[in-house]
């Protein structure tokens, strides 16, 4: 099975959900798929750090251009933070935590309880773009997302020599 330059291109822009753009990517021992994704990416973005990996519809692990370290980085070049750290706790958080701010998203009665589940909303500090948004119940910590498995990634997934990485 190959994809079309179409769909590669929703693949970039970003209209394909998650979900199926690592189902894209994830064909075993198909490097070129994830080549063509990752050069394409890298076109758009404003910064030479080589992207290593997409984490989000704008967001990326990148080796820094200057030290090879991996950082977490935003379309708009804003850097977060070393890509083992949470870039949540790097972020502009929002909660949603009142029935005003919920209403202002959420259509009246569909609006959950804000004693029991809030909204915590994630922004680029720079940009603005809102990278994440958690439905917590409003006491539970700041969510760490997966950390995913980069040299299994390339080894074994799009079979690809690791980028260097420097800590
Ligand atoms: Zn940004």
């Amino acid at each position: 099975m190959s994809y079309t330059n179409e769909q590669v291109s929703h693949l970039v822009e970003g209209t394909l959900d998650w979900e199926t753009t690592f189902r894209m990517l994830s064909m075993p021992k198909d490097n070129s798929r994830f080549e063509q994704y990752v050069a394409a990416l890298q076109a758009k973005v404003g910064f030479k750090d080589r992207i290593v990996l997409p984490l989000a519809p704008h967001m990326y692990i990148v080796q820094s251009a200057k030290t090879k370290q991996w950082l977490i980085k935003c379309d708009c070049g804003h850097e977060f933070c070393d890509y083992k750290e949470n870039w949540k706790l790097h972020a502009s958080i929002y909660v949603r935590d009142t029935e005003e701010a919920m209403t202002e998203v959420y259509p009246k009665l569909m609006a959950p309880d804000t004693q029991w589940q809030v909204y915590r909303e994630y922004y680029c500090p720079t940009c603005g773009t809102l990278h994440d948004v958690e439905a917590p119940t409003p006491w539970y910590p700041v969510i760490h997302d997966f950390e995913p498995d980069i040299e299994a990634f390339y080894k074994e997934w799009v079979n690809l020599p690791v980028p260097e990485r420097v800590d």
